[in-house]
């Protein structure tokens, strides 16, 4: 039986992934970026000794921009510590330092900027460095799928071999058989056609074997084989022991599906959904069919659009969030620094840029005050932090499934409401 082991939450594995695409574009105008792999149990006394030290040696570097870059940057993660009382359970990692405004601003428009991860696992090793781009490899492994099941969807005329894992189905390679129909040509004695359709189908079984071992060995390391088909071809493949004795021991389940091949590969996921149940993208399927039923029933416990949401979490009657990964938009809270007048808006990812500057440049309704206070927030952080004060979950929906579509026809966000 597969190991389970402990499942990110949708919303950790969603800050990292977009930290890793933010941060994985950034360049730095010297050897000046820093970054930070704390694992857990390392004190952080001893990560603040370490970074004294290199804020020491940093006063030899020549360059004077470069070395003001590096030393602001220590200083800046060694007050960030300071925030902390100790190591959190994971560890922590973070990544500082002076970044121009946007690719090719001229030099001394940088300012200083710091990003921290919590991850979902244990950062499992100290690393310290300082370059011209951030070292991000070490996150990037962490969000890598831990479990991924391999799929066989074979029968007569083809197999097709995929994998699924957290919210994917992938089809990856599909093998046709060659096989000869049912019936023979004329002339041919019933034998001869007998024999050779064995071979035929033998060599088709060790084919299908090979391709296996490639996809299931060399380009993925599965934990796990679910084998389905129509027709009894599956039970032959699998009772004849072509495939490598690791594949073969390693079968969670063998389920009936009408299609095999390419078709087959997702009609046999959703027949195997008690073995995948903690797969994310069997998670997602039933809160997106919960969704969808919900709002077909019409009984009133289920909101969509944005501004329901906002008002169904403002009024504390929201059980949990659903909303896509990609629905990009940008929390806007504009309060007047006399009055005090707190101003709201969402815009889209695109529109970003200009409505800052509308925000920033308008004055107050009600004081007419140039003097305002702009905090901007990722919706979807915005959302957090508003369900956290009432109790409520979060559920990012990935949009590459085809459940994650579904509800992103219907504006990428709803929830479910309490009463
Ligand atoms: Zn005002």
């Amino acid at each position: 039986m597969v190991h389970m082991t402990s499942k990110a939450d949708s919303v950790t594995l969603y800050r990292m992934r977009k930290i890793l695409v933010e941060l994985s574009t950034k360049k730095g105008s010297g050897t000046e970026l820093v970054s930070l792999y704390i694992p857990p149990k390392k004190p952080l006394y001893d990560v603040s000794s370490y970074l004294k030290d290199e804020f020491g040696k940093a006063s030899y570097i020549k360059s004077d921009s470069t070395r003001k870059h590096v030393q602001d940057a220590l200083v800046k993660i060694m007050q960030r510590l300071k925030l902390y009382k100790e190591t959190p359970e994971t560890g922590l990692a973070i990544f500082c330092g002076a970044l121009p405004p946007n690719p090719g601003a001229p030099p001394g428009s940088e300012s200083m900027e710091l990003y921290e991860v919590i991850p979902h696992k244990p950062i499992p090793s100290y690393l310290y460095r300082c370059d011209d781009h951030f070292h991000l490899e070490i996150l990037r492994e962490m969000i890598k799928e831990e479990k991924i099941i391999g799929i066989i969807s074979i029968d007569n005329n083809e197999a097709g071999l995929g994998i699924v894992s957290g919210s994917r189905i992938d089809v990856i390679d599909v093998v046709t058989s060659g096989v000869s129909g049912k019936h023979r040509a004329g002339g041919q004695s019933a034998r001869r056609f007998e024999r050779l359709r064995e071979t035929e189908i033998n060599n088709y079984f060790k084919r299908v074997a090979r391709h296996s071992k490639k996809v299931f060995f060399g380009q993925y390391e599965i934990q796990g084989l679910i084998v389905g088909g129509s027709g009894p071809t599956k039970d032959y493949f699998l009772k004849g022991e072509y495939l490598d004795y690791r594949l073969q021991d390693n079968v969670l389940t063998v389920v009936d599906t009408s299609y095999a091949g390419r078709e087959g590969i997702r009609e046999t996921v959703e027949k195997s959904e008690d073995i995948l149940q903690d797969l994310r993208i069997i998670e997602e399927k039933e809160l997106v069919k919960n969704f969808l039923s919900d709002i077909s029933s019409d009984k009133g416990l289920v909101v969509y659009g944005i501004d329901e949401v906002i008002n169904s979490l403002d009024m504390g009657n929201v059980n949990t969030v659903l909303v896509s990964e990609d629905i990009n938009r940008i929390y806007f809270q504009v309060t007047c620094k006399r009055c005090g007048v707190v101003k709201e808006s969402i815009v889209t990812q695109d529109s970003l840029i200009p409505e800052k500057q509308k925000l920033i440049s308008e004055a107050c309704s009600e004081c007419n005050s140039n003097e305002t206070e702009l905090i901007e927030k990722d919706l979807i952080e915005f959302l957090v932090d508003k369900a956290m004060e009432i109790g409520a979950k979060v559920e990012v929906i990935s949009s590459k499934s085809e459940d994650g579509v579904m509800f992103k026809s219907f504006g990428g966000i709803g929830a479910f409401l309490r009463y």
